[in-house]
């Protein structure tokens, strides 16, 4: 692996935020029926992943558990929830959202500390899209008549949420069911279960009515548990291909309706017109953010090969100064890699990138030795067939290909059983235009990346998944259709 030889050296001062606005009890118990109760299943830790402190013991939720969260959800639907007019509902749903903003320093410090990601991101991006979204399905639930999907609510929605957002992906799934009249038995991720189980504090001061929103913890057998529970009319859930897989094998046959957000391998295309220093913020942004842990990273970037030697020598220069380290120094740009498994299934990958023949580059960077970390990494002389560029690597890990003509740009970039993103840089709106219709992604964006708003749906095409979550496609989900 080569490095650069001269380190940048930063001036600053550390600037970490204080934790102490937070108070991070020993041990978590489930949020059932809207209280907190014990779990039967053997409880587990969470750690910190910058500094590998255990944080707080939490429960683990057994199938009697869920069996009794599922059926409080159920009360808490046909006594109260589904039959209060939306309008009632909504007043539920904008106390949620100005509670999240009263208490986004707490919510922020949190998530930093039980995920790893820079307080810059938790406090500027997850938090304030988590209240938006709230904000924004807080307005649908009384004008659900014009939604196009009918007013009718589904019944009990069981939601699986990953790590990477554990916020935001919490937010994504419980204000629209929210907002439609169902109710919610959501599972959070092992490694971050913290914001998920102060969310539901949020609910208590709320006032929201028990049982409306349960929060069960544990890892995969307790989502299988909850995705497999006959009372359970709708499954959501967002994470790894092959566990969507498993769920969609699982609920078929049966009468639930299902959305799978998976995984993806976005490419990000830099044509010979695009401003390029735009475009390297472009791509470190789409690389880099949330340390890589993002389903629709920018991971695989294509250059037009005119420009190839001088956007990477750029980009090379601009991801020298990308400060790793601590998450709660407000200065970070790259935070903690959220888990050990993670970690090793980064290095693995980018081991094997190297044995393919791909040439590996990082900055010069000094990794703190506690905790689970991983340099900015790009891979250039990579080729469609090498697994770098065709497996999600969940990292920040970018691997370079380049391209001659724009048709090759579509072909490249499609060349994956992948579909949820992509970005195009260029000058020219027409070329935009042209090449944004001829790829299969959910979303693309146009000399920009990585930008969410409630308004907007997201979602994947082939192995990504189905159906949109976010603006009034996100309904959809939630609701049984204009004909019933
Ligand atoms: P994962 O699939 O292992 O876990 C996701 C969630 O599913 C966790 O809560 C986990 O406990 C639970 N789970 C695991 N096995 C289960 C089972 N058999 N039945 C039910 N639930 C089960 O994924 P991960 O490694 O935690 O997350 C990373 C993945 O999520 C990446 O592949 C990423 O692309 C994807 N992701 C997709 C989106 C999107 O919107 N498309 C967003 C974020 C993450
Ligand atoms: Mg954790």
């Amino acid at each position: 692996m080569s490095t650069e030889t001269t380190k940048t050296v930063f001036e600053y001062a550390p600037a970490p935020e204080s934790r102490a606005v937070v108070d991070i009890k020993a041990s978590y118990g489930l949020f059932v029926n809207g209280e907190h109760v014990e779990g039967r299943g053997t409880p587990f830790k969470t750690v910190n992943p910058a500094t590998e402190e255990v944080l707080a013991e939490v429960a683990e939720a057994d199938e009697a558990d869920i069996d009794a969260a599922v059926k409080a959800a159920r009360r808490a639907y046909e006594k109260v929830w589904g039959p209060m007019p939306g309008k009632e509902r909504a007043k539920y749903l904008y106390r949620i959202a100005r509670i999240i903003q009263e208490r986004s320093r707490e919510l922020a410090v949190l998530e930093t500390i039980d995920n790893g990601k820079p307080i810059k991101e938790s406090r500027d991006v997850d938090v304030p899209t988590v209240a938006a979204h709230f904000f924004y399905y807080a307005g649908w639930a009384d004008k659900l008549e014009f939604s196009g999907y009918g007013t009718t609510p589904l019944g009990v929605a069981g939601q699986v949420i990953p790590w990477n957002f554990p916020l935001l992906m919490l937010a994504w799934k419980v204000a629209p069911a929210l907002a439609c009249g169902n109710t919610v038995v959501l599972k959070p991720a092992e490694t971050t279960p913290l914001t998920a189980l102060l969310f539901a504090e949020i609910c208590q001061q709320a006032d929201l009515p028990p049982g409306v929103v349960n929060i069960v913890t544990g890892a995969g057998r307790t989502g299988q548990a909850l995705v497999s529970h006959p009372g359970v009319d709708k499954v959501a859930f967002t994470g790894s291909t092959d566990v969507g897989k498993a769920i969609a094998r699982a609920v078929a046959g049966t009468d639930k309706k299902v959305t799978l957000e998976l995984g993806g391998k976005a490419a990000n295309i830099v044509f010979d017109d695009a401003p390029l220093d735009q475009a390297v913020e472009g791509i470190v942004n789409g690389i880099f953010f949330n340390q890589g842990h993002v389903c629709c990273a920018g991971s695989r970037l294509l250059v037009q090969e005119s420009i190839a030697d001088d956007l990477l020598a750029r980009l090379k220069r601009r991801m020298s100064t990308l400060r790793v380290g601590d998450p709660l120094d407000k200065n970070t740009d790259i935070g903690a890699i959220n888990s050990a498994e993670q970690l090793a299934r980064i290095r693995e990958l980018s081991a094997i990138g190297e044995a393919e023949g791909s040439e590996r580059w990082s900055p010069a960077c000094d990794l703190p030795t506690t905790g689970y970390w991983f340099p900015p990494t790009l891979f250039t002389g990579v080729s469609q067939a090498h697994r770098i560029a065709r497996e999600e690597i969940f990292g920040p890990v970018l691997s370079v290909l380049t391209f001659r003509t724009p048709s090759e740009a579509v072909e490249k970039a499609n060349n994956t059983p992948y579909g949820l993103s992509a970005g195009v840089w260029s000058d020219k709106g027409s070329l935009i235009l042209k090449i944004a219709a001829e790829l299969r992604a959910g979303v693309v964006w146009a000399n920009t990346f990585n930008k969410f708003d409630p308004t907007s749906p997201f979602g994947g095409f082939k192995e990504s998944g189905y159906g949109r979550e976010g603006g009034r496609h996100g309904l959809e989900a939630y609701l049984k259709g204009a004909d019933q």
